[in-house]
């Protein structure tokens, strides 16, 4: 640890918080779980935005801020709901269970029972692993502070990898989306270095809606850890929308992924891994979202 002193509060209220950081705004950071913040403050200064800073926000004891709910067909999401929570919630299991196995594949259960959701999006990493799942769900944020709040969708919150639009001072207070309905179906499909404890080399969040004839009405796909900034291939979701998916559709939906990434980040030492990697995990993805699991 740098011999830095740094001061740390702990706001009861977002109030007291938003009150602290309207003051402080450009010498403060906000901690949740501390789980990225911490690793930034001892090895990676340079992403963790430590320059000047003076104080530490810690937003953790404030009520209200963590928990599931679910109402008129909209799920919302504490910004302090853990990775641990979210992976065994029932509402999120039932109404999005793309989110659920995105937040069960986070680190360890160590890192997840202190991993916030809030601190997930906020940390702007392109591998974390709610964030394809959110983008796939068309998820919104609400980020308050003095002023009052805002809302504004998922994919506009990000400037690039660890850089987020919020104004100094704003807190993320909830993320919320609508509820998948029983004719969607959710997958999330992610490559590791290893099993367990790995941050994503790729993933893929796939929602996939069918009629009753089996053809597919609605399809989101978004990949993660492989696009400039987080986003939904609608190329792709376009193969499949219309069609009763078989072999050949999937094929080309998965290769379209691919594709689309390529030409989002042009041709890099690691594309002839990616190409066909991220292809193979959309096509499980798409098969598992169709309710097909394919190794
Ligand atoms: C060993 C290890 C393994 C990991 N594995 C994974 C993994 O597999 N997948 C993955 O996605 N991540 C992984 N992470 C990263 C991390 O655990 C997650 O990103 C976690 O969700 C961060 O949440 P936090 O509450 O700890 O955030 P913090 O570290 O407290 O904060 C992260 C950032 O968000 C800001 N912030 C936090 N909450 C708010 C808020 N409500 N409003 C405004 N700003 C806020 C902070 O200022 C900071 O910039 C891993 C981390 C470690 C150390």
């Amino acid at each position: 640890m740098s011999p830095r002193k740094l001061g740390y509060v702990v706001p009861e209220t977002l109030r007291e918080a938003s009150e602290f950081l309207r003051e402080h705004a450009e010498h403060a950071r906000v901690i949740a779980g501390g789980t990225d913040v911490l690793v930034q403050l001892r090895r990676r200064p340079e992403r963790g935005r430590t320059d000047g800073l003076r104080w530490l926000v810690d937003i953790s004891r404030i009520r209200g801020l963590a928990g599931v709910s679910s109402a008129s067909g909209t799920i919302r999401i504490g910004a302090l709901t853990t990775h641990e929570e979210i992976a065994r919630n029932p509402i999120i299991r039932k109404g999005a269970p793309l989110l659920a196995e995105a937040c069960a594949s986070v680190g360890s259960p160590q890192i997840r029972a202190r991993g916030t959701i809030g601190g997930n999006i906020m940390n702007a990493s392109p591998a974390a692993d709610t964030i394809p799942a959110l983008v796939a769900l068309s998820a919104r944020v609400r980020l308050s502070d003095l002023g009052g709040t805002r809302d504004i969708l998922i994919t506009d919150i990000f400037e690039g990898p660890y850089r987020n639009l919020a104004q100094p001072g704003e807190i993320l207070v909830e993320v919320y989306f609508d509820v998948l309905p029983p004719t969607c179906r959710s997958a999330f499909v992610k490559l590791g270095r290893r099993e367990a404890l790995a941050i994503a080399r790729l993933s893929c969040a796939v929602v996939i809606e069918r009629d009753g004839a089996g053809r597919v009405v609605r399809a989101a796909i978004a990949p993660g850890a492989c696009l400039p900034m987080p986003a939904r291939v609608s190329s792709a979701e376009e193969i499949l929308v219309g069609k009763v998916p078989d072999e050949a559709t999937i094929d080309a939906a998965a290769r379209e992924v691919a594709e689309e990434m390529v030409r989002r980040t042009g041709v890099r030492w690691s594309t002839d891994y990616k190409k066909p990697a991220l292809e193979a995990i959309a096509r499980r993805a798409i098969w598992r979202a169709l309710g097909v699991n394919v190794e």
